[in-house]
């Protein structure tokens, strides 16, 4: 029996991949505009760090984490998101001492174990980026702006931006507490999973899916009633700048982050169009995660997108590569040149194909018509004796004569 890939890990094959491609390149494109470099960080990190960032009580820690003891008796995890890595990477080689603002971006791989769904695996991917070293909400709106022109470089305008605060240290206990109460008379109408939340953390039970947590918690005091000047500041500064750009967004006041970490400014790019309401991006400040993790007092912010999801919305699109140029050929005497001419247009930068099996030229033309070349041209013993030959292009047939060098051919092509 052939040996399979594991359960909820995905082959990207090559007629998806030029999608990936296209997804990978938008990204990289728009943040480097904003000036973010890109940070690659291993796969496998120290089981600790993802205690320590993620919080010991999450749903990732507790039930979702491929963690395996290696050769070594180190208990080593297969990264479930990106930050924990990157703020780790970040503090270990203390690029804060020379500067404490960072602006990176990673693309990869993630690991979860959760029952494979439609739209989640085992293995998938994260876009995501951090600003390290700002307060000022104006590198909130800045990251904000930044992930929505991402969406609009791919062509989609459907997720919309719901945003959020989510306090800090000083206004949250008390905001904890003034849910705590309002929930204590519920708690029977809850579903088991926030029944246990409501003692870890209660703000979870506000974006439960669970129909009847939606309607126990229907009236629930807000987070942003109850934040302190400092945090209400920060959050009406961050509006005031997503309006000076012209920025579209609504405010979530439900919105939490499973994550502990999160602090103030939190959002998602929330879309219908994958079924119910979801996220395909989120994220927000975490102002105490750095120093949660052993480094300076160094506040951040950063979002993650599943690349999967963002796939999805592409729909139909055909992203498959077509060559510029099938060369065939009428006999094996032409093939040394079709073989010189193909060298040396690839070399040129444009993408050709001929045939490898010295096949009919009726099966050549039925793979140029396959591989949806742009331009075919055959050549011939006479093709090969003028040095001219008649360029067809494909769409509508129409032929070009041009002489077989590839000064000629490059600009034809063009
Ligand atoms: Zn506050
Ligand atoms: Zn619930």
């Amino acid at each position: 029996m052939a040996i399979t890939a594991i359960k909820g890990c995905n082959d990207i094959l090559p007629e998806e991949s030029g999608r990936w491609q296209y997804i990978e390149q938008a990204a990289r494109r728009i943040f480097e505009r904003n000036g973010f470099s890109e940070i690659r960080v291993p796969i496998m990190e120290k089981t600790e760090l993802f205690c320590r960032s993620i919080g010991d009580t999450s749903d990732i820690v507790e039930k979702e984490m491929y963690t395996f003891t290696d050769k070594g008796d180190n208990s080593v995890t297969l990264r479930p998101e990106g930050t924990a890595g990157v703020m780790r990477a970040y503090i270990e080689h203390k690029m804060h001492a020379q500067d404490p603002l960072a602006k990176l971006y990673y693309l990869g791989p993630m690991f979860r174990y959760e029952r494979p769904q439609k739209g989640r695996y085992r293995q998938f991917h994260q876009i995501g980026a951090e600003v390290t070293g700002v307060t000022d909400p104006l590198v909130d709106a800045q990251v904000l702006n930044m992930l929505c022109a991402f969406f609009h470089e791919i062509g989609l305008d459907e997720p919309t931006l719901q945003i959020n605060s989510l306090g800090c240290p000083d206004c949250r206990p008390t905001y904890r507490a003034a849910l705590m109460e309002f929930l204590q008379g519920r708690l029977d109408r809850l579903c088991d999973d926030c029944k246990r939340r409501f003692t870890v953390n209660p703000l979870r039970t506000l974006d439960c899916k669970s129909a009847g947590c939606a309607e126990a918690t229907k009236g629930a005091p807000a987070m942003l009633e109850h934040l302190c000047t400092a945090c209400d500041d920060h959050f009406s500064s961050v509006k005031r700048y997503l309006d000076l750009t012209g920025s579209r967004y609504s405010i979530n006041p439900r919105m939490v982050r499973g994550l502990d970490y999160y602090t103030r400014t939190t959002f998602e790019l929330v879309t219908g169009l994958l079924g119910a309401q979801s996220a395909v991006a989120a994220g927000g400040r975490y102002d105490g995660l750095i120093s949660q993790l052993g480094g300076p007092s160094i506040p951040g912010i950063g979002f993650a997108m599943g690349v999967e999801r963002v796939a999805l919305l592409l729909g139909e699109r055909d992203f498959s590569r077509r060559p510029d140029l099938f060369i065939a050929t009428m006999g094996a005497g032409q093939r040394d040149k079709a073989f010189c001419l193909l060298t040396e247009l690839q070399n040129r930068g444009n993408r050709v194909e001929m045939d490898y099996e010295g096949k009919s030229l009726k099966s050549q033309m039925r793979r140029a018509d396959k591989l949806r070349a742009r331009f075919s041209v055959v050549i011939g013993e006479n093709e090969l004796a003028t040095g001219r030959a008649s360029f067809k292009r494909m769409e509508d047939g129409v032929q070009n004569e041009a002489a077989l060098e590839a000064d000629d051919i490059v600009t034809l092509l063009a």
